[in-house]
């Protein structure tokens, strides 16, 4: 049943991938999810019609995370469906292998507008709703970053792992700026992921190829990174703000 007083769980990129698995949890947990995308509708459909199969409530929103009027109308959609208390700010882009020597400004741009910019307007939105200033009643953020932050991509794909970087730093400064306003703000970091990200970066066999020399000898699959964002959402890390968890299996 939908109502004001239903939770509403926002994914962005929660079609595919790990913001599926993410979608798909948060409402076992009891979230209504508005979940976004930018190209593939028939996944997107997909994962609303395993939620609604359950007897959950979703809706899937086409848009840019990039372009502000897009991030507007996905939390006007969400805002349809119930209080808005859960953003996993999930959607993201790689691109094909490229030294620094060799980048493009369309190609910084893309990957900046989306994963940078993206999680930007998804939070102001989303703390819009869920500040206590702004007489919200509190909620939480995941932002997913990547151990390529602190790795930094050499001779593959340095301006990713920039664009990483600047998720951790925004996530220490958000969850500070918000802690005194009912809002806990956490980073995950996964390691190597089995999902199509790597193909859409040009390199399909990643997984295959890097997933053995991993510490723990295999990749991790996006229902393992799922189950950590959706605990940082949960009360049981009531008291966890501004922290960044690895998700990497030791990488
Ligand atoms: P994925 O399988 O490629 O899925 C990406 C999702 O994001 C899709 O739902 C896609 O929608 C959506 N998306 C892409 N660009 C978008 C945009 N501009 N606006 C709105 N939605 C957009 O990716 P993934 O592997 O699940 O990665 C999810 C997040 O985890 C990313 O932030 C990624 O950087 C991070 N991460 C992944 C790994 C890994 O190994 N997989 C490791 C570290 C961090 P469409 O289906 O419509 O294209």
């Amino acid at each position: 049943m939908s109502g004001t007083t239903t939770p509403v769980a926002v994914v962005t990129g929660g079609s595919r991938g790990i913001g599926r698995a993410v979608s798909l949890l948060v409402a076992e947990r009891g979230y209504a999810v508005c979940l976004s995308y930018v190209s593939d509708e028939k996944a997107a459909r997909a994962v609303v019609d395993a939620i609604t199969a359950k007897g959950g409530q979703a809706v899937a929103v086409r848009g840019d995370v990039g372009v502000e009027a897009d991030v507007l109308a996905l939390f006007e959609a969400a805002d349809r469906l119930g209080t808005v208390t859960a953003l996993i700010n999930n959607a993201g882009v790689v691109d094909v292998a490229c030294r620094v020597a060799d980048v493009t400004v369309a190609r910084l741009q893309r990957m900046m507008t989306t994963n940078i910019v993206g999680s930007f307007l998804c939070a102001r939105e989303a703390v819009r709703r869920m500040s206590t200033k702004h007489g919200g009643k509190g909620g939480s953020i995941v932002n997913l970053s990547s151990v390529a932050a602190r790795l930094g991509g050499p001779g593959q794909y340095v301006d990713y792992a920039a664009s990483k970087g600047a998720i951790d730093t925004f996530t220490a400064g958000l969850a500070r700026e918000v802690a005194g306003e009912g809002i806990r703000v956490n980073a995950v970091s996964p390691g190597i992921i089995d999902t199509e990200i790597h193909a859409s970066g040009g390199q399909p066999d990643r997984v295959a190829r890097m997933g053995p020399d991993q510490p723990m000898g295999r990749a991790g699959s996006a229902e393992e990174v799922a189950a950590p964002v959706v605990w940082l959402l949960s009360e049981e890390a009531a008291y966890v703000t501004g922290a960044n968890l690895d998700i990497a299996g030791g990488r």
